[in-house]
Formats: C-alpha cells, sequence, structure tokens
C-alpha cells in the first residue's frame, strides 16, 4: 500500500513515555468527560481509553479540587496525563508539581510577566511541554478587532505570538493546535501555521457534532490536513463517550497508514453472490481486532469469486463459500473450514500472527 509521505522535520517532544512529532506517527488522544476531582470515575475513564488504544490523555482542571486530583490520577494510570488550565497561573503550577506530563495553557492569556515566567520555569524544570491551543472561537480582541473576524490569518498571529512568549523565556519543547468547528477554517488554518512553525502540530476540530456527524465531519477535515503529511498528534472531538474518539482517531489514521499499533479490517460491500452472513461476521471481526496492537490486515468476504483475489494485500483472510469459509493469506488459500467455526479460526490466526508481530 502506498502511504503519504508524513511530515517529520517537526522538533520532537517528549509527553512522559511516548515522543510528539519528529518521526511518521501520530499520536492518539483523548479527553475524560468526568470531573477531575472524582478521581475514581476519571481514573476509570482513562483505563477504558487506554484500553482502546489512547496514547495521551488530557483532563480539564477548571479548579483547586481538579488540580489537587492530579497526583492521585497520575498513579493510578499508565499514559501521559495532559492538564488542561485556562488562564490561572497557580493551577498551571499545582498541576505541573503534582507530576502532569504536559499542560495546555496559552501562555499569553496567563497575565503578568512574573506568572508566565513562573509557570515556564515549572515547567523547565520538570522537562514538561506546553501546547499552545489556539481557538477561532476565542481569538484574542485586537486580532479579531484586526481581521474582523476569524481567519487562517489570525489563527496563526495567534500562535505565533503565543509561541514567541515562550520563546523569549527559551522555551521550546511546544505543541501547537489550532482548533475551528469550521471545517475550511481549520484546513486553511493548519495549511498556513505547518509553513510556519517548526513545533509539532496538534491536529483536531472543535464541537464537530455527534458520533455520526461529528466521525464524517472530523474525517472530512482531519483527512484533508493528514493528506498534506500535517500533524503529530490528534485528537477527534465527539459529542459522545471518548472512547469513540479514540476508535474513530485510530480508524482515520489506519486509513493512512499512520498508525503503528493497529489492525485493519477489510470488508466487501456484499452482492448478490454472497454466501455467509457478512455484515454480523464483519461486525465480529472488527470488534475482536480492536484489541490487536499489530498493523494486521484482515479481510472478511461475502464469497470466493473475487474475494480473495480483492483482498489480495490481507495478511489474513476468510471468504464465504457454500457452507464453508476458505481462509486465506494475500489472496492464497491455504484451507477449507467449516461455516460454524470459520470465524473462530481466522480469529485464532489473527492472534498467531499477532504473537509472531510482538515477539519480533
Ligand atoms: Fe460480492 Fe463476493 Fe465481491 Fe463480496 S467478495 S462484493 S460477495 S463478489
Amino acid at each position: 500500500m502506498s502511504t503519504i509521505t508524513h511530515r517529520k522535520d517537526t522538533r520532537p517532544v517528549r509527553v512522559g513515555n511516548v515522543v510528539i512529532g519528529g518521526k511518521d506517527e501520530v499520536i492518539i488522544q483523548s479527553m475524560t468527560t468526568t470531573k477531575t476531582h472524582d478521581v475514581e470515575a476519571t481514573v476509570k475513564e482513562i483505563h477504558r481509553l487506554e484500553e482502546a488504544g489512547c496514547q495521551v490523555v488530557r483532563v480539564a482542571c477548571p479548579d483547586d479540587r481538579a488540580a489537587e486530583a492530579i497526583p492521585e490520577i497520575k498513579k493510578q494510570i499508565n499514559i501521559p496525563l495532559v492538564v488542561d488550565i485556562h488562564f490561572d497561573y497557580r493551577l498551571a503550577l499545582k498541576a505541573i508539581e503534582g507530576g502532569a506530563d504536559k499542560i495546555r495553557i496559552n501562555p499569553g492569556n496567563i497575565g503578568k510577566r512574573e506568572r508566565v515566567e513562573a509557570v515556564v520555569n515549572a515547567a523547565k524544570a520538570k522537562g514538561i511541554p506546553i501546547r499552545i491551543g489556539v481557538n477561532a472561537g476565542s481569538l484574542e480582541r485586537h486580532l479579531i478587532e484586526k481581521y474582523g473576524y476569524p481567519t487562517p490569518e489570525a489563527m496563526v498571529e495567534s500562535a505565533l505570538e503565543h509561541i514567541k512568549i515562550l520563546e523569549d523565556l527559551d522555551f521550546h519543547d511546544i505543541v501547537v493546535s489550532l482548533k475551528a468547528s469550521d471545517v475550511h477554517l481549520a484546513i486553511k488554518a493548519y495549511e498556513m501555521a505547518a509553513k510556519e512553525i517548526q513545533y509539532p502540530i496538534h491536529l483536531g476540530i472543535t464541537e464537530s457534532g455527534t458520533l455520526f456527524a461529528g466521525t464524517v465531519k472530523s474525517a472530512a477535515g482531519l483527512g484533508a490536513i493528514l493528506s498534506k503529511g500535517i500533524g503529530s498528534t490528534l485528537r477527534i472531538s465527539l459529542s459522545a463517550d471518548p472512547v469513540e474518539e479514540v476508535k474513530v482517531a485510530r480508524e482515520l489514521l489506519k486509513s493512512f497508514g499512520l498508525a503503528a499499533n493497529a489492525a485493519t479490517l477489510i470488508s466487501c460491500p456484499t452482492c448478490g453472490r454472497i454466501e455467509i452472513d457478512l455484515i454480523s461476521i464483519a461486525n465480529d471481526v472488527e470488534e475482536y481486532i480492536q484489541k490487536i496492537k499489530a498493523p494486521i490486515k484482515v479481510a472478511v468476504l461475502g464469497c470466493a469469486v473475487n474475494g480473495p483475489g480483492e483482498a489480495r494485500e490481507a495478511d489474513i483472510g476468510i471468504a464465504g463459500a457454500r457452507g464453508e469459509g476458505l481462509l486465506f493469506r494475500h489472496g492464497e488459500i491455504i484451507r477449507k473450514v467449516p461455516e460454524e467455526i470459520m470465524v473462530d479460526e481466522l480469529k485464532k490466526e489473527v492472534d498467531k500472527l499477532a504473537e509472531e508481530h510482538y515477539k519480533k
């Protein structure tokens, strides 16, 4: 399969045990929906996100109770934790002290210079990065006055202003996002930013909507941006269980060959030649391969007439035949199995391939 040329010339930025930027991989993020001070509920949600393939998780930090929960949350999770703060530098200091692996705060919104310095020095001391999050809906007043409304130029200028504050303090572990809910605006802003900014770029379309509409909108917008090789990390924002955000992100990255740790399902659209109950089998296999953390391609096809040939790139696959299934690898049939056990046999083969991959 051909893959896009992904931009690798961004500065690698370390977030806990994950590196964002500088390589051909896009890190999947999500954000919790629980009250951060409710440690038990937050940790439970983060474990579900981890299980789904989330690589970095963000929590909101609106008050002292949330900031004080950070150390306990950190103790109980395995993936890096980003703490999201608006304005209040004291919360940023508490979050950093509490073990945040990255903070999201806009330095231009912190206020007095000594407050910005305090946050930057604390982040430097702990070796953690800062994400600047530009949002089309909350651009600085002077930029709205200059441009009239949120334009890609205004968004990039906002990002550059925040970056300059950090660079003037000799701080360079920066990640930048430029989110908008308008897909055109987001695409243009990210394209412009990629030309001007060498720091890793965090992609997102904000307020994109419900599971169905938001998935389509995010895939349209982020797909256009990813196809240009832009982006080192992303979050899909949905009005849904955040586990769904991770699933959509993985699927989107898989379609660009940018997820190193996920299996892909190829399934046929079905037609009059179909010999098996393909739709339920495809859904079952799709669910099963969610847990596979290896880049294996699995095919499920309705018939053997065109099936194996149509899915030649599959590492393993099954094609329906009358009363049985044909297991095939890279287009070659390896054996026949009775219909009742063909899905189980396929799963066993998938597990075997995954084991071989993990041992490598
Ligand atoms: Fe039709 Fe067979 Fe192709 Fe599926 S694999 S679309 S059933 S010809």
